[in-house]
């Protein structure tokens, strides 16, 4: 084990406790990333003492800045590249309103007993005398050999007293593809409604974790399982089910979310493309229509849920930014290269999905082919080789038309000077005009043509043109 405390770092703390005379140990996250033979970029040090006291010491022995954090009790500092975060060993009493405890002065132990998981309470000695022994009081290490999650106290207490724990729970579960032990799940289930002492921000920064882990699904399932994810999300909830009509059914919306989640996560680690997929069939549930005669429909389920989106943002926290734009514009857009294959696939249709997805046309396309679910084989080889014809098209289309950050070649300065014109409606019916006749392929992206076109419709409109006095 003394392997795992390489890092110089670790030298340096041992000597500087013993100066001061507490007793200090690697703990957490770290311990537990090293035994799995992950890498981690952080080090928790827990001080029976005053962490932050030994931090200004190891400061000033490594010549680093410490940022101290006086109403948590701990202090952090940056040595080489890792952040190593120090805090005294605190014994913890929680009030049933707050997730801020009550904190003393506490042993290793007692400090070990309010950590959320037994592999996250695992601790490794820097005391000379017993360099880098072990210290697991809880069978940490047991359970991270079988891969388990386990509460160190009766997981009744440790997830009521802070409720963010299920949720990490469940995005640990994910990331290290480990089990939540049935009587833990099943506390999970029974304290949920606790779930509303967080606050979103930290839940949300759980759910991404769970996005960004390697099989999203994983972490989902069991949100949906426990009841967390109809307190959170329940507009994904909505999703379930299958309702059957004249003996014909439609898919399970939720798992093909989740099938697509998994798969976009195959091919990306952008955490906005990851959100796309998930939100991509969020309108469904509220189109979805029957038909005797052509059977079940989710009509403008696309617009539909783009406009859910901003709503959904809100309600978690979320950036209201340009990442919640991009979401919403993929979610509009999801449909539109799946339908450009059915049909032919015209150059003007081919321009035009160009001009709606600008720079996230890649995007776009990945979690279209993300989308493909279905388990005929033939069906999903046809689709596959038409959205390769897509991509080339889109390639050339690209370098012939340049429509991708379209700028129009007639402005509105230049509609006014040639046809004497105040700014009016009339200038946005002209460059209207024109962008239409690109878009459709009527005349090719330039100047000359569309100059031309612009005469011609300003005539149209009974305009008189006037010499220009220099050229726009
Ligand atoms: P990662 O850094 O990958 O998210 P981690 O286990 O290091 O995983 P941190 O949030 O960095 O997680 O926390 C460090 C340690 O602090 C954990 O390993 C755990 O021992 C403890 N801890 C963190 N959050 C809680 C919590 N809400 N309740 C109890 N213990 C916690
Ligand atoms: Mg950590």
């Amino acid at each position: 084990m003394k392997d795992f405390l390489k890092n110089e770092v670790f030298g340096i703390v041992s000597k500087a406790a013993e100066e001061e005379g507490v007793r200090a140990f690697v703990i957490g996250g770290f311990v537990r990333d090293a035994f799995l033979g992950r890498p981690s970029k952080d080090i928790d040090i827990v001080v029976e003492g005053s962490g932050i006291a030994l931090a200004k010491l190891v400061g000033k022995i490594v010549g680093s800045k410490v940022a101290v954090y006086s109403n948590f009790g701990t202090a952090m500092l940056h040595y080489k590249g890792v952040e190593v975060e120090f805090v005294g060993a605190r014994k913890e009493s929680y009030d049933r309103n707050s997730r801020k405890p009550v904190v003393e002065d506490g042993t290793l132990e007692e400090d070990q007993q309010r950590r959320d998981f037994t592999v996250n309470a695992l601790a490794l000695s820097l005391q000379r005398e017993d360099y880098g022994s072990l210290v697991d009081p809880f069978g940490g290490i047991r359970d991270l050999h079988n891969g388990l999650l386990r509460t160190p106290l009766d997981p009744d207490t440790t997830y009521s007293d802070d409720p963010l724990r299920m949720i990490r729970a469940i995005r640990f579960a994910t990331q290290l593809s480990f089990t939540i032990v049935p009587e833990s799940f099943e506390a999970i289930k029974r304290n949920k409604e606790r779930l509303d002492i967080l606050s979103l921000e930290r839940i949300n920064e759980e759910l991404n974790k769970i996005l960004l882990s390697p099989k999203p699904s994983v972490g989902f399932l069991l949100l949906e399982e426990s009841g967390l994810l109809e307190k959170i999300l329940p507009q994904l909830c909505n999703l379930r089910g299958v309702e059957t009509m004249d003996g014909k059914g439609h898919k399970d919306n939720f798992a093909h979310t989740l099938q697509v989640v998994d798969n976009i996560a195959s091919t990306t680690d952008n955490l906005w493309l990851r959100w796309a997929a998930l939100l991509h069939d969020i309108g469904k549930p509220l189109t979805k229509h029957y038909d005797p005669e052509i059977g079940w429909s989710f009509h403008n389920h696309d617009f539909v849920g783009g406009k859910m989106i901003p709503g959904i943002f809100r309600q978690l926290k979320m950036p209201l930014n340009e990442k919640m734009k991009y979401v919403q514009k993929l979610v509009q857009l999801h449909l539109r290269p799946i339908a450009l294959v059915q049909d032919e696939v015209t150059d003007s249709a081919v321009r035009r999905l160009l001009f709606d997805a600008g720079d996230d046309i890649n995007d776009l396309m990945l979690l279209c082919e993300a989308d493909i679910t279905s388990k005929n084989e033939n069906k999903v080889r046809r689709i596959k080789s038409n959205f390769q014809l897509v991509r080339k098209k889109l390639v050339e289309v690209e370098e012939k038309d340049r429509v991708r950050n379209f700028k129009n070649p007639i402005t509105g300065e230049l509609i006014m000077q040639r046809y004497a014109l105040p700014p009016c409606s009339t200038i946005g019916i002209i460059k209207e005009y024109v962008k239409e006749a690109i878009l459709d392929g009527i005349i090719e992206n330039n100047y000359e043509q569309a100059f031309q076109l612009m005469e011609k419709k300003a005539l149209e409109l009974g305009l008189t043109p006037q010499p220009l006095q220099k050229s726009l």
